[in-house]
């Protein structure tokens, strides 16, 4: 049973731009699939629409799983990590991480359990009084991991994270997102415009094209790219 089951999607901005075309796409549990295509094939509209933050034109998404009513939001079900880091300059690194809980149920203890946990997850534990200026470009991006994170979601949806690093932090980062993953045990949707990127990280490709935004083909990938 899918996790996310996205039917006929389609998706006009209100300037007219048709964004997304007829959008049939099933992602599972515990997968990693990229999207891949060029700038403006509708990646980034498609990321928004499975987080919930942006709403579609026509056709349907449903969580065949959830215990939630999806017509709201899945908020629960789903950590986003956007291309830049985006973390609050003045907040250390463990609030920064604690801030998707602070509107929830939990004790104080359980909050600072998970977020401790969600440090731990992305190699990050002696770094909770730090703030984001000492911190390096790959650092920054595992601390919004670990925020994607710190709710335990079922999807994390990472829009091309690795757009701003240089060369070496981004082969770094991607070992590391691998191994997050492992350890986290949710799905990984992941965009990307790189090929490369997207053969290396990825169990599945989904291979996207623009005007209007539209699924061309899809790629499966049988053995993880050799990594020493
Ligand atoms: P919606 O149809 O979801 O209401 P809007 O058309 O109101 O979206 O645009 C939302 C925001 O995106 C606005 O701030 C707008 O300036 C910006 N925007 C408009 N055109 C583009 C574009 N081609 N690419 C990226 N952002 C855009
Ligand atoms: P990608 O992530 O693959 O680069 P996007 O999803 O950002 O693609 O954009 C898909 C198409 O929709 C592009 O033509 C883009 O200019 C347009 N677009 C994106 N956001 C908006 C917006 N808010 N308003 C109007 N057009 C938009």
């Amino acid at each position: 049973k899918p996790l996310v089951r996205m039917q006929n999607v389609d998706k006009i901005y209100s300037n007219g731009t048709v964004a997304l075309k007829n959008l049939n796409l099933d992602v599972y549990p515990q997968e990693f699939i990229s999207l891949l295509g060029p700038s403006g094939c509708g990646k980034s509209t498609a990321l928004r629409i499975f987080s919930g933050l942006g709403a579609y034109s026509g056709g349907s998404m449903d969580w065949p799983q959830s215990m939630y009513d999806v017509s709201g939001k899945p908020e629960r079900e789903v950590g986003f990590v956007f291309q830049e880091a985006t973390l609050m300059p003045w907040a250390t690194v463990f609030d920064n991480v604690f801030l998707p809980l602070r509107l929830k149920d939990k004790s104080k203890a359980q909050m600072t359990e998970r977020v401790n946990e969600a440090l731990a997850l992305v190699g990050l534990s002696g770094f909770a009084k730090a703030y984001p200026r000492e911190l390096s470009g790959g650092m920054k991006m595992r601390v919004s991991i670990a925020r994607a994170l710190v709710t335990q979601p079922k999807l994390l949806l990472m829009d091309e994270p690795f757009a701003a690093l240089d060369e070496i932090t981004r082969t770094r980062l991607s070992n590391d997102v691998l191994d997050i993953w492992a350890r986290a045990k949710c799905t990984v949707m992941f965009v990307t415009h790189s090929i490369f990127e997207s053969v290396y990280l990825s169990q599945r490709i989904v291979v996207m094209a623009a005007r209007p935004g539209r699924i061309i083909g899809e790629l499966k990938i049988d053995a993880p790219y050799p990594r020493d």
